[in-house]
């Protein structure tokens, strides 16, 4: 249900009255409520412990739930301290983080890791403004170790805060535009304000975005904040926040070839540029996208295919493992270097790569059946 019978159909002419702080505090309390209720257990949960709050936050922020949930320990276990990533190698810490994408993530935190060691002793402050002058802690990522971490009340705003608080304002600009994200910014401040627990009602604010009042068919019935919701009483929810027309992501295919030497290791170049990012990479056909194609002259047959996606593109890999002879000319620079598939964890890699071997090994296996 995404609004009141009632109302079906009607657009409200109610006008806009600010909310007075008893409103504030009802709002933040009944988030409060429903968090501790409701909350999932991740395991940063468990201590709060601030480094994992720090890490967890980064990865959340543009990484699937359910695979920061499931990349988390690894990686907290490969570095427990902040000390242990200002140790670590930034080669080691984007290895580390080889899967999640948008990579310059990893090499801020180690940035701003060697930055608390420096200048903070390898503790984190408890303070807003002294966490944002850490490299790579915008105005969300303070927000979110200040409260979820020290308990400060630190607002936060990200896609889900904007559209819980789009619907409940009825705010009337579009998704992204810097309109609604400064009158979001302001509602977060006057509800954190309010709270009596900063760390639960941010986190609930949160996880209400997240599984109640979602993008699509948002599950009003469950939420505990229909009182208050302006789009919900003006049966306008679907409305907010307001949508801009985006563009499609555009589809492209590009040959990928799998060289494979007489002892089973394979091909690889270390790219350079914005969007090879110092990773091993396939070497690759076509220019659409990954500049310096290889050119050569046998490819063989199209083995299977793997999909990728980045930005607005959706790629299709053709994969193709070329016979011993092929001739290839590739004017590319970075580094060509022969590894085993074993030992594609110790670098960097985009998740295509290890799909595109993944592949290959099962096919083998398969062929080795016959
Ligand atoms: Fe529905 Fe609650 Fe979202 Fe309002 S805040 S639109 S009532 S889910």
């Amino acid at each position: 249900m995404t609004g009141r019978p009632e109302a079906k159909g009607q657009r409200s002419k109610q006008t806009r009255v600010s909310r007075g702080s008893d409103q504030w505090r009802a709002i933040a309390s009944l988030v409060e409520r429903w968090f501790r209720a409701n909350k999932r257990p991740l395991p940063w949960r468990e201590a709060y412990e601030p480094w994992h709050v720090w890490v967890s936050e980064v990865m959340a922020q543009q990484t699937r739930m359910d695979v920061v949930v499931a990349r988390f320990p690894e990686l907290v276990a490969r570095f427990p301290t902040i000390e242990s990533m200002a140790r670590a190698s930034e080669a080691d810490v984007v290895a580390a983080w080889s899967g999640l994408g948008y990579y310059r993530r990893a090499r801020m935190l180690h940035r701003g890791a060697c930055e608390v060691m420096s200048r903070f002793g390898g503790e984190l402050p408890a303070a807003v403004e002294a966490l944002r002058s850490i490299p790579g802690v915008g105005r969300y990522t303070a927000g979110s170790i200040g409260s979820i971490a020290f308990g400060l009340p630190a607002a936060i705003v990200d896609g889900n805060v904007a559209r819980v608080v789009a619907r409940l304002d009825m705010i009337d600009a579009p998704l992204k535009s810097g309109a609604l994200e400064k009158r979001a910014w302001e509602l977060a401040e006057a509800l954190v304000g309010a709270a009596r627990r900063p760390r639960d009602f941010n986190q609930g604010l949160m996880e209400l975005g997240a599984r109640v009042c979602t993008p699509q068919n948002p599950a009003c019935d469950g939420c505990p904040l229909t009182a208050y919701c302006r789009a919900f009483e003006a049966n306008r929810v679907e409305e907010f926040p307001v949508r801009v027309a985006t563009k499609r992501p555009v589809d492209v295919a590009i040959p990928l070839y799998v060289f494979t030497d007489k002892s089973g290791r394979v091909l690889f170049r270390r790219g350079e540029g914005k969007l090879m990012h110092d990773m091993l990479h396939l070497p690759h056909g076509s220019d659409a996208l990954y500049p310096h194609p290889l050119k050569i002259s046998k490819p063989g047959p199209v083995v299977g295919t793997v999909k990728h996606s980045i930005t607005s593109r959706r790629i299709t890999f053709e994969v193709h493992c070329p016979a011993p002879g092929a001739k290839a000319v590739a004017d590319a620079p970075g580094e060509w270097l022969w590894l085993a598939p074993e030992e594609l964890a110790s670098h960097a890699h985009p998740s295509y790569v290890r799909k595109a071997l993944q592949l290959i090994a099962a096919l083998r296996a398969t062929e080795g059946r016959r």
